[in-house]
């Protein structure tokens, strides 16, 4: 996983409604609709992307940053199951006044945190300013190599609106459509 659940709020609202995605149970819907078109335009982008692929990547995922207001989400933090590194865990296993082996024992599983995530506070992260690293960059659009990144990618718009909306206007933006063939010139 993961993600950044209490993001700033988004300072401005430019898009219509109707340009932009929030519903998490209609995006979960829309991406299960979309799942064949998902893989396609993944496979797609193995060959197509532009060289500046990273840079359009990362000024969509700025753009959803902006307009979509991760305290009133944190979806991530509420359905992903997540690695944090030996250090996070130590910080936030003392946080909670638990040594780490009470603290696996009673979050973990197979190495990783279970969800809902217990510093996970309504829909507000209660170590925001020292949450970790995954955390911070969930959804991870904006770290280089996106298409290399792409299965991730592609799990993470079911589930996170930033998500959903970029990769959706990433098709858009280069003009693809389902069913588009062609192969890097
Ligand atoms: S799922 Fe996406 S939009 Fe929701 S809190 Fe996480 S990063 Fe923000
Ligand atoms: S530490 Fe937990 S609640 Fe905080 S951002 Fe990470 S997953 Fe969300």
């Amino acid at each position: 996983m993961t993600c950044a659940a209490e993001r700033k709020p988004p300072e401005q609202k430019q898009l219509k409604a109707h340009e932009i995605e929030t519903d998490l149970s209609r995006i979960q819907h829309l991406s299960q609709e979309h799942d064949d078109e998902n893989w396609e335009f993944r496979s797609w982008l193995k060959q197509n992307a532009p060289d500046n692929i990273d840079g359009i990547v990362h000024e969509l995922s700025q753009k959803y940053f902006a307009l979509i207001d991760c305290t009133q989400c944190a979806n991530c933090c509420r359905s992903l199951q997540t690695e944090f590194k030996k250090s996070e865990l130590h910080t936030i296993a003392k946080t909670l006044g638990q040594s780490i082996k009470e603290f696996e024992k009673q979050f973990m599983s197979e190495g990783m945190v279970n969800p809902p995530c217990p510093m996970l506070d309504g829909k507000l992260c209660s170590i925001y300013e020292n949450r970790p690293e995954v955390c911070r960059s969930f959804p991870h659009l904006e770290k280089p190599h996106f298409t290399s990144r792409l299965m991730g990618v592609v799990d993470n718009v079911a589930i996170c609106p930033i998500a959903f909306n970029a990769y959706e206007e990433l098709k858009t933006k280069l003009g693809w459509t389902k069913g588009r063939r062609d192969l890097r010139r």
